[in-house]
């Protein structure tokens, strides 16, 4: 039997009603195949990184348990952003949904298709203060603490909007 792996997703959304998409995408997130959701953060209202002429984000991290290859579960998360019909015009333009794979256990990868831990969250505020909530004493690969990261970048662009209520 494959072991069950703790792994933590990012999500973001600035168009089509943010909150819906990614509450409807926490949703979807506990219907994978062989995986279970553990826990969800609040979600989070965020300035747009880049081009400021878009609307906000909305963010949240979710912590599942899989036993889904890395890669296999990349594919479930594009296929995911697909369903949203994601629209992405520009780099760091506005899009409908964005899931980043942020850790997969403790495992480093580093691929063309998959970086693990996902190379830019030690320094995204929208990333470390969700996961922070969900998992204060959580180590990363390279042994720094989640919660000591999220202080350093926590800013007050980034604001706790609403506890994700599964309904
Ligand atoms: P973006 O939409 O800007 O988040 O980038 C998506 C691209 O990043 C895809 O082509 C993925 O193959 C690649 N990628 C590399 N590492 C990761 C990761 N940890 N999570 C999600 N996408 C990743």
């Amino acid at each position: 039997m494959i072991p069950l792996v703790d792994v933590y997703v990012g999500l973001g959304s600035n168009l089509d009603e943010p909150a819906t998409q990614v509450t409807l995408a926490l949703e979807a997130l506990g219907e994978l195949p062989l995986t279970q959701r553990v826990g969800v953060s609040s979600l989070y209202a965020s300035r747009p990184v880049g081009p400021q002429d878009q609307p906000d984000f909305i963010n949240a991290v979710a912590h599942l348990a899989t036993r889904l290859s890395p890669l296999a579960l990349l594919d479930q998360l594009q296929a995911l952003e697909q369903r949203h019909r994601r629209v992405r015009q520009r780099h760091w333009g506005p899009r409908t949904l964005d899931l980043d794979l942020l850790l997969f256990g403790k495992q480093v990868i580093a691929t063309p298709r998959l970086q693990v831990p996902h190379p830019e969250m030690k320094a995204r505020a929208f990333v470390l203060v969700p996961l922070a909530e969900l998992a204060p004493t959580l180590i990363l690969p390279g042994g720094q603490s989640v919660t000591a990261l999220a202080e350093q970048q926590r800013s007050p662009d980034l604001i706790r909007v609403l506890p994700y209520n599964p309904g």
